[in-house]
């Protein structure tokens, strides 16, 4: 059995990549998106291990002292990580899954997994972001502020991506990222 591919997604805060990744589920049913755990609160509409496993600080370091994570990192004062065996599982059965993860989760997921395919995703530019972040009033001004700030830290490291995706339009960015990915698989099966 052929394992499935591990693309680590990733962008700011406010990019749209929950909205992309939604439509990536529709259209393709070997795709998977893996399921992190997380310390922040859920956001209204959010259910406990559907968008996330919503779990204490204690749970979390539990996690990380039993090596029960694949990658972890502390982003805007909250802990979030993939949970290690859910993730080979599905790799192993030949399912193509997805990390949405920050920038710390990219660095370590390339170090331990190098033959993921990752991807960025970028706002058409940093006041549309912005506009986004607030237009979704999901956040306290703070947080937007905070969320702004490490948006345009994470920026710099577009470049250390595979593949880098615009999300001027979320039709259109997600047929892009399918492209990447029908590629990338036609490329693998070629060589096995
Ligand atoms: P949010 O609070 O908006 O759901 O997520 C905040 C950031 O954490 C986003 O950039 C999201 O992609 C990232 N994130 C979500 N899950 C994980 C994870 O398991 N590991 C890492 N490193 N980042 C994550």
């Amino acid at each position: 059995m052929t394992k499935g591919l591990l693309i680590v997604y990733a962008g700011a805060s406010g990019v749209g990549k929950g909205t992309i990744m939604k439509e990536l589920l529709k259209s393709d049913s070997n795709f998977r998106l893996s399921v992190s755990a997380t310390t922040r609160l859920p956001r209204p509409g959010e259910t406990d291990g559907v968008e996330y496993h919503f779990v204490t600080k204690a749970d979390f370091e539990e996690l990380i002292a039993n090596d029960g994570l694949f990658e972890y990192a502390s982003y805007c004062d909250n802990y979030y990580g993939t949970p290690k065996k859910a993730v080979f599982d599905m790799l192993e059965s030949g399912i193509d899954v997805f990390l949405e993860i920050e920038i710390k989760g990219f660095l370590q997921i390339k170090e331990k997994y190098p033959d993921c395919v990752t991807i960025f995703l970028l706002p058409p530019s940093m006041e549309e972001l912005e506009k986004r972040l607030t237009g979704r009033g999901t956040e306290a001004p703070e947080v937007i502020r905070k969320r702004l700030d490490t948006a345009q830290k994470e920026l710099t490291y577009a470049e250390q991506f595979d593949y880098t995706v615009i999300n001027d339009d979320v039709e259109r960015a997600k047929n892009e990222i399918l492209t990447i990915i029908s590629n990338i698989k036609k490329e693998r099966n070629k060589e096995n």
